[in-house]
């Protein structure tokens, strides 16, 4: 139920943090693995790990903001692997700033990346997974896609549409056999909440005293959400937004 043997999964920001945790996961399972990132060093790092859980990954340089980009990501993963199973929209950023302070480029380049990205390549995706009879994309949320936050007016919009997103392509295309889901992650251990907690700095203690589990999330906590998701495990579940995030978003 949960083999991927066989199948080809793209999964973009997939050199690091979640998406490296996602990453694995899907390699384990047997599924070939395409890093979609845009530092190659990075990248070719995380293909060398990758190698050693099998299904032969490998990587290709993009930016997922970028639609012509994102067109040949998918064109020559299909031309070399010759199908398209799993698509992991996982390529985000941030900018920090009060909503007062926040120019429009800057709002730009957080919806770019985190909204805007995972409709160009799931658009893209759409063909290539129809052609193989069905697939699954997971678009990684937030907290943000159901709290505010005041210091990231555009990063909360991209995760909350993220979710509308996620519904509006697992209802068009539930009849292509193509499943679309969210996961929204707590407070995960990675390079981008490691520059949060730079910034803010009482944000470390916070989420620990916050988060029913007590402690941060790990890189491994992605890994099994992504095998389900990605599986015929999760055959019958679309449109849905799945928090992993060690019980933060159902604390009263
Ligand atoms: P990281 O900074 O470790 O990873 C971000 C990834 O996105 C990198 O692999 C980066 O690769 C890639 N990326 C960024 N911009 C682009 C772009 N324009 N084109 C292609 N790839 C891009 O952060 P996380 O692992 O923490 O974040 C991953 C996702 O999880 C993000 O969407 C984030 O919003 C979300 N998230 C994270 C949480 C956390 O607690 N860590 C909580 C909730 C959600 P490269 O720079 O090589 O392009």
């Amino acid at each position: 139920m949960f083999d991927l043997k066989g199948k080809v999964a793209i999964v973009t920001g997939g050199n690091g943090g979640i998406g490296l945790g996602m990453a694995r996961g899907l390699a384990g399972a047997g599924a070939r693995v395409v890093v979609a990132a845009r530092n190659q060093t990075k990248s070719d790092a995380a293909v060398r790990e990758l190698e050693k859980l099998g299904g032969q990954p490998f990587s290709i340089a993009v930016d997922v903001s970028d639609e012509a980009a994102v067109n040949a990501l998918i064109k020559s993963t299909v031309d070399r692997c010759g199908r398209l199973d799993i698509l992991v929209n996982n390529a985000g950023t941030n900018v920090r700033k009060q909503p007062q302070d926040y120019t429009l480029a800057e709002w730009h380049q957080v919806l770019d990346t985190n909204l805007t990205s995972a409709f160009l390549c799931s658009r893209a995706a759409y063909a290539p997974m129809k052609a193989a009879g069905g697939g699954k994309i997971i678009n990684i949320g937030s907290m943000m896609s159901i709290f505010g936050v005041s210091f990231s007016p555009a990063y909360g919009p991209s995760k909350g549409g993220l979710v509308q997103l996620t519904k509006s392509l697992a209802t068009a295309w539930a009849k292509d056999n193509i499943q679309v889901n969210a996961v929204l992650p707590g407070w995960i251990d990675t390079d981008l909440t490691r520059g949060a907690r730079r910034q803010v700095p009482e944000l470390h203690d916070n989420v620990l005293r916050r988060t029913p589990a007590g402690r941060w999330g790990t890189l491994e906590d992605m890994s099994g959400i992504a095998v389900f998701l990605a599986s015929a495990a999760s055959d019958f579940v679309t449109g849905t937004a799945i928090p992993v995030d060690g019980g933060y978003s159902v604390l009263g």
